[in-house]
């Protein structure tokens, strides 16, 4: 009987549906990565969301392991090439989320446009601001998606429903919605970004980019820290150029460094803990992709 070791939480549901294909499953999704390195070589298979890192150390000690199963999308918390160079198998639930992530993003533009979290803040504070919160609406507007895939588009559909015009920059897809990211940067109002960080991504939204950007920009992260520049984000915010950012993302999560605090806490800055993908619908997709992946490789 294969062995799984769950290392991160997964719906309870989905666990015991994995026992019930004959999986010997252990929950253990507190786990530190010193007690994880001392029993891996115990299982055929793990499964991890994104709080346990995967490194190589932790591969070699996995002797076993045939297959790492990651609920979610990015790969960045596991060494993948070392893992499958190891004949070790790694599986993600690339889809479960998209639509989470597509409607926080679209929630994050309303809230930037209608100012929604600074007015509900100053009624707690006691004030009443109706004039100084006067917002714009997103309808007629142009939405600039960078990284068209699965959420991106998904993002994009929904917008154009809403009657926004809809750009997007994307080098390895053909769509009819692509311009060049220059064209997208000088025509959109609202720039969402759904690419995942590499190399080649990284800072890929800079200072020239900002300063590319309309007057007045809303721009939205749901994607992944790394890929925007952090301390260029904070400058356009200090001269108005962005009008407002949402960012569920960070370089650090969670944010501590000074730095990164100063543009947490910036007033036009709506900050959310990664919760992208945090719906009961996202989670109970993703349990069900994982007991699928266990069914297919381990049972
Ligand atoms: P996807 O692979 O379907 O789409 C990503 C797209 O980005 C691809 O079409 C790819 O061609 C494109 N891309 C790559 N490099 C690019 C570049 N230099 N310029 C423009 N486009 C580029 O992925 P997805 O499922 O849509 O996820 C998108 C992002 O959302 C990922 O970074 C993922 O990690 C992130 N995500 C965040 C959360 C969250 O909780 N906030 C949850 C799920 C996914």
């Amino acid at each position: 009987m294969a062995k799984v070791l769950i290392c991160d939480p997964v719906a309870a549901d989905a666990i015991e549906r994995i026992r019930a294909l004959g999986v010997e499953v252990d929950v253990r999704d507190d786990i530190s990565l010193d007690e994880l390195a001392q029993i891996i070589g115990a299982y055929e298979g793990i499964v991890v969301r994104s709080r346990t890192k995967v490194r190589e150390p932790l591969i070699a000690k996995a002797d076993k392991l045939q297959v790492i199963i990651r609920g979610g999308v990015g790969l960045d918390s596991i060494d993948v090439a070392y893992a499958r160079e190891r004949g070790v198998k790694v599986l993600n639930t690339p889809a479960a989320s998209s639509n989470a992530v597509a409607e926080l993003a679209l929630g994050m533009m309303f809230a930037l446009a209608r100012h929604i979290a600074r007015a509900d803040a100053s009624m707690k504070a006691g004030r009443w601001e109706k004039k100084a919160l006067k917002g714009t609406e997103i309808a007629g507007k142009t939405l600039g998606v960078i990284g068209y895939g699965r959420i991106g588009q998904l993002l994009g559909e929904k917008a154009q429903a809403l009657g926004m015009k809809v750009v997007a920059s994307d080098p390895y897809i053909e769509h009819a919605d692509i311009v060049p990211l220059d064209e997208l940067l000088a025509q959109a109002d609202y720039i969402s970004l759904h690419l995942p960080h590499t190399d080649e991504t990284h800072d890929l939204i800079g200072k020239a980019e900002f300063e590319r950007m309309k007057h007045g920009v809303y721009f939205v992260d749901a994607a992944r820290g790394g890929v925007v520049s952090e301390p260029a984000l904070y400058e356009a915010l200090l001269d108005g150029h962005v009008a407002g950012a949402a960012l569920d993302v960070f370089t650090q999560e969670p944010p501590q460094t000074e730095e990164l605090r100063r543009l947490v806490e910036h007033p036009h800055v709506l900050a959310t803990p990664h919760i992208g993908a945090g719906t009961r619908e996202a989670q109970d997709r993703i349990g069900d992709e994982i007991v699928r992946l266990v069914k297919e490789n381990l049972a």
